[in-house]
């Protein structure tokens, strides 16, 4: 999905405001499959248009595999984009090469998720950190070594552990070191990809107070990449929220976390556990994986798996539990028809003996073997059984969407190929924005539907 196909125009990068360090447009990163019988890309960003303030603390959550490591490292061009905009201060730098990127490079760097394999452990602490003054000929060799002393008492290590080696240090300590490398350039702008995940609860808080400290006192900029939305919540000043290589949201994160807007947050914070286990939850379950990011549907990016999707008009009354049977029938006929079937499969499908796949009368009883199907739709249903049957699974997509396809299912969110209002999509004063159809006037009194869940 693209949420801003307008791209960006001379006259608006003269405009960058001081207070927008990165502004991102339409980027996309896809990887080759690198196979001779699949051509389609892997879509691990897909489109994504946002601003990262300077000295701001920008999230970046959803679940793994999502894009958002792929993402962070595009912003500093340790990924190529394949599509799409990175202006840092006016600056388009996925159009940097050489001598220029290496220079802006030093701008922008990233601490990794694992201190473990993040350090070289044949280096002292003192090459490690010294390593990217070393690399950009910064000053006297005197003047590194000062450099690295200072940089190990801001990060809270002592200038003794200058000729000690990785493995003397535990799991915390060696986070500090990540850190005080990354600080070597004097950067801007961090990408920290998911700093804390691989540290004791205890350490972490640690590690998180040094990195607000340490942002007070460089004026740097964070995208704070996390799956732990504790963390995130305490740490960054807005929140963008990541599916399938698009975002769904993103805005301040109290206003976030306390009302979300879109299906997606819902679902994602929804999973957050509460501190009184007895406590009543509201829990939302979606079913199914997250689709494969080499075919992503066509429209909304959660279509296939959201609980609230915007239904036709003439099945808006259908009982609740036809239509999340239809919606499952629908995840499972797109699986089958991606599935990886090997020869042996096929031949013995093709003399009715067992396979690893469930046929699809026992997927059919499953789904809808208990429940009271109205006849028009039980004969739609049956048309589509018999379809995936026969491997015409396209088919029985086709006429499943046909019947039960919605503007969910066709159009992005972002409006298509026309540029898009970003008002459109805003949902408070804050500037906060939801892609998601369901705040569009025509289906926003079904807003209600997605309250009643959370
Ligand atoms: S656009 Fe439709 S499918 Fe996507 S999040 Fe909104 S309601 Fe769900």
């Amino acid at each position: 999905m693209s949420q801003n196909t307008a791209s960006t125009t001379p006259d608006d990068r003269a405009e960058t405001p001081s207070d927008t360090m990165v502004k991102v447009r339409d980027l996309k990163t896809y990887y080759d499959s690198g196979s001779l019988l699949e051509d389609r890309p892997v879509k691990a960003v897909d489109g994504v248009s946002f601003d990262i303030r300077r000295g701001e603390t920008l999230g970046l959550v959803g679940e793994s595999g999502c894009g958002k490591t792929t993402l962070g490292r595009t912003l500093i061009q340790l990924e190529e984009a394949t599509d799409g905009e990175v202006l840092f201060d006016g600056t388009d730098i996925t159009s940097l090469r050489g001598d220029q990127l290496y220079e802006w490079r030093q701008n922008a760097q990233m601490v990794f998720q694992d201190p473990d394999s993040s350090l070289n452990d044949r280096m002292t602490i003192g090459e490690i950190i010294r390593e990217p003054l070393d690399v950009h000929d910064w000053k006297t060799p005197a003047d590194r070594r000062k450099r690295v002393k200072s940089l190990l008492d801001e990060v809270g290590l002592s200038p003794e552990h200058y000729y000690r080696y990785p493995h003397q240090f535990s799991g915390g300590q060696r986070q500090r070191i990540g850190i005080a490398r990354t600080l070597a350039l004097n950067p801007e702008f961090i990408v920290l990809d998911e700093p804390v995940s691989a540290l004791d609860v205890s350490v972490q808080a640690e590690i998180i107070n040094l990195l607000e400290e340490l942002q007070d006192e460089f004026d740097l900029t964070y995208l704070f990449i996390a799956h732990d939305l504790s963390v995130v919540r305490h740490i960054c000043d807005r929140v963008a929220v990541m599916y399938l290589g698009n975002i769904m949201e993103i805005g301040p994160t109290e206003e976030l976390f306390t009302d979300p807007a879109n299906p997606y947050t819902h679902a994602l914070l929804s999973a957050i556990p509460k501190p009184d286990p007895t406590a009543s939850r509201d829990r939302i379950t979606l079913h199914g994986t997250p689709p494969n990011p080499r075919y992503p549907p066509t429209g909304c990016p959660f279509s296939t798996r959201c609980p609230v999707r915007i239904r036709p008009d003439k099945h808006e009354d259908l009982d609740d539990e036809v239509w999340e049977g239809i919606n499952g029938f629908r995840e499972i006929i797109r699986e089958r028809m991606r599935a990886d079937r090997s020869i042996r499969e096929r031949v013995r499908e093709r003399f009715g003996l067992e396979t690893r796949f469930a046929t699809i009368d026992e997927t059919y009883d499953e789904l809808f073997g208990d429940t009271a199907v109205p006849d028009e739709v039980e004969r739609v249903l049956t048309d589509v059984a018999e379809a995936a049957g026969n491997h015409e699974e396209q088919a029985a997509l086709d006429r499943l969407n046909a019947e039960f396809g919605s503007v969910c299912d066709g159009v992005a969110p972002e409006g298509g190929a026309d540029p898009v209002e970003p008002e459109y999509y805003e949902v408070s004063d804050s500037g906060r924005l939801s892609y998601c159809h369901r705040h569009d006037a025509e289906h926003r009194e079904t807003e209600t539907v997605l309250d009643d869940r959370s």
